[in-house]
């Protein structure tokens, strides 16, 4: 079975076709710039590439026309024709409360996917715009809904309650939610697998630490806390995210600086974060190499990082009243060795012990606690592709 899967943003879409069962990746690109110019990307195993090719796509309906005459070209496709892709797996960002699971795409699934628009305005209707693309190219193939929120729709009352007036969650929907979803149900089912156990036999801190960042409680399989929030400001302080701040501080800021709420937001957004308290880069490898020349900023962010890290690490376990293993992945998590070593440093009264050795590896799926460690500590890189892929794969069979 091929499953192409779509990852509709705004303005680009990634894509790639799989095959779920035997976890080949058959192609993959990118398609940027829709409704300005267009630019493609198409990468497949043994055939000639195509590097950001100029492509027209005023819309998402060009974007996709180009990804499906790529993958049938005679000569650089990887499949004989339309009818060799049995379904479509699509990332939405926000299922609100409706969605607990993927889904097959219906005109009831559609309406209530455009419901939750105002939970995430910049992103689902991208996505609803990359699933109408699709519908509109490929009529007949099944279509399946993979949500972003779904695998926290798990958490109990008492995680996603926010101490607001009541009626602010009854009557408009605001709670925690939670994002990140299709990767820490992906990693936490690839530890339990690593571990040789059953995920009910499980509990687990998820670390999806990359340039949006989140931790994840897993309990028994089920998400039963996490660290994003309403929306995926909350948290960890990010790339340029603020993560958790006093909520207070924004008031005394617009005033100060005579900021309406979305120039507020923009800094809590793009200029905060990581780069926000470095003020040299929202990547950390610039803020390694910047620290290693000295620049306290830079230090004083990627401590703040993993100070937040860790304290989420020990709230979680209390909050499970234990914890098995402790997983890293994403960007930083699968890559970063000096970050995994600073944030499990000092949990060793947790039973927390890294293999400084073992540590010393890059995006592996591996153990890297130390043979005496109580809790396990995994390197597992993530999939969401495939995550998305085999979830359409079950709907459609
Ligand atoms: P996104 O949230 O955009 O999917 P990724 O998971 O790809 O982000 O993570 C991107 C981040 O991973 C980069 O900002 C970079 O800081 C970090 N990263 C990548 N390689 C390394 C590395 N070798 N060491 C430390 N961090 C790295």
């Amino acid at each position: 079975m091929n499953v192409l899967v779509i990852n509709a943003g705004s303005s680009s879409l990634k894509y790639q076709l799989l095959n779920p069962e035997t976890e080949q990746v058959l192609a993959k690109g990118l398609c940027e710039r829709i409704g300005i110019d267009g630019k493609f990307t198409y990468k497949a195993d043994g055939k000639q590439a195509i590097k950001a090719a100029d492509v027209a796509m005023p819309t998402h309906s060009e974007a996709i026309k180009a990804v499906l005459d790529a993958l049938v070209d005679a000569e650089n496709g990887v499949v004989g024709s339309m009818k060799e892709i049995d379904a479509v797996g699509h990332r939405v960002v926000h299922g609100g409360e409706k969605f607990a699971q993927s889904v097959l795409i219906t005109d009831e699934v559609m309406a209530a996917i455009e419901e939750c628009n105002p939970l995430a305005p910049l992103h689902n209707p991208a996505n609803i715009i990359g699933i109408k693309a699709c519908q509109e190219l490929m009529p007949g193939t099944p279509m399946v809904a993979v949500f972003d929120t779904a695998f926290h729709q798990t958490m109990p009352e008492v995680a996603y309650t926010y101490a607001l007036p009541y009626e602010y969650y009854e009557n408009d929907k605001v709670r925690r939610y939670g994002f990140h979803g299709t990767s820490h149900k992906y990693v936490s089912g690839r530890a339990a697998a690593m571990l040789g156990k059953k995920p009910e036999e499980l509990k687990l801190v998820s670390c999806h630490l990359g340039n949006g960042s989140s931790v994840t409680a897993v309990d028994c399989g089920k998400s039963v806390d996490t660290s994003m929030g309403f929306t995926p400001l909350a948290g960890l302080p990010m790339g340029t995210r603020c993560g958790d701040i006093d909520a207070g501080i924004m008031e005394y800021l617009m005033k100060k600086y005579d900021m309406n709420i979305s120039e507020m937001l923009n800094v809590l957004n793009k200029k905060s974060g990581v780069q926000g308290i470095s003020g040299v880069s929202s990547d950390f490898r610039d803020l390694e190499a910047a620290k290693g020349e000295g620049n306290h900023r830079a230090e004083l962010a990627l401590d703040s990082f993993h100070y937040s890290v860790k304290k989420l690490i020990g709230s979680y376990a209390a909050a499970m009243g234990g914890v098995d293993a402790v997983i890293f992945t994403a960007g930083v998590g699968e890559n970063g060795i000096g970050d995994r070593a600073e944030i499990v440093k000092g949990l060793e009264f947790m039973g927390i012990k890294l293999d400084a050795e073992k540590n010393k590896v890059r995006g592996e799926e591996t153990v890297i606690s130390a043979d005496d460690s109580a809790v396990k500590i995994l390197l597992i890189p993530t999939n969401e592709e495939l995550m998305i892929a085999q979830d359409t794969a079950a709907l459609c069979r």
